[in-house]
């Protein structure tokens, strides 16, 4: 059964991400890493939406999205 419940997590337009690694650093939970040296993946078990990760992006590819528990 659905709680309703939403919840904050960060997603990445891999696709103009430049890998910097700034958010990597940032987040207060590893919940980042950098793929392939190409790319970052937020780990959405891990993330806790807190939005370090998309003030600190130089590039503004990341975004904080409410997403369904
Ligand atoms: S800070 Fe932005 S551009 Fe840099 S690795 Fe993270 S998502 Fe990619
Ligand atoms: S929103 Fe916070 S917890 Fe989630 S990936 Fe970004 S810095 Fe880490």
């Amino acid at each position: 059964m659905k709680t309703g419940i939403k919840r904050r997590k960060a997603q990445v337009d891999r696709a103009d991400c430049v890998a910097c690694g700034c958010c990597v650093k940032v987040c207060p939970v590893q919940a980042i890493e950098i793929v392939r040296g190409v790319t970052a993946r937020v780990n959405q078990d891990k993330c806790v939406g807190c939005g370090r990760c998309a003030a600190e992006c130089p590039a503004s590819v990341i975004q904080i999205r409410e997403v369904g528990a």
